[in-house]
């Protein structure tokens, strides 16, 4: 009888495989994505409406059928929705990631901005490894550069973790 409930709970859990249940709901560290998951979350991001997987597979020159699989598994985090025949879209907690990403992308490259790099330069560097940088370091480079608000290529949003005053 406990084996039947905890299947039936199983079954709901999936079909509500709502932000609540993924690993991603209280707490990340900034680790969890893939360099190409975390430019395709960027990209879902910047469009501001329903992204079709063909839409994705042309922005990054990659096969549908893979996109197609990568969607699926970024579905499975709770951070997108794929709305079959209508598109992608990024749930709540798939915003807060997302503007994390842009956070992290434009704090680094603006600190690399500081030590000689032009702003271009930046960009191109940070793209390379700040999928490996947590937001715990985010954070403390952004509270001590007093949480600047232009980055080298665009605004820079602090969530209420980063800037506990709330501005
Ligand atoms: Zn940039
Ligand atoms: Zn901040």
């Amino acid at each position: 009888m406990v084996c039947y409930t905890q299947k039936i709970w199983a079954i709901l859990k999936s079909y509500l495989s709502i932000s609540r249940l993924s690993p991603f709901m209280n707490e990340f560290t900034g680790l969890e994505l893939s360099p190409k998951k975390i430019e395709y979350i960027k990209y879902i991001q910047e469009q501001k409406g329903l992204v079709k997987t063909t839409d994705i597979s042309s922005q990054f020159k990659v096969d549908p059928s893979t996109i197609t699989k990568t969607v699926s598994e970024l579905s499975a985090t709770g951070l997108i929705q794929h709305m079959p025949y209508r598109g992608i879209s990024l749930t709540e907690q798939g915003r807060i990631y997302a503007e994390f990403l842009i956070r992290r992308h434009r704090i680094i490259s603006l600190v690399l901005t500081h030590y000689g790099l032009s702003p271009d330069e930046a960009c191109i560097a940070v793209s390379r490894f700040e999928g490996r940088v947590t937001r715990e370091v985010v954070d403390k480079i952004c509270t001590s550069l007093g949480h600047p608000t232009m980055g080298v290529c665009g605004k820079i949003q602090h969530d209420k973790c980063c800037c506990p005053a709330g501005d």
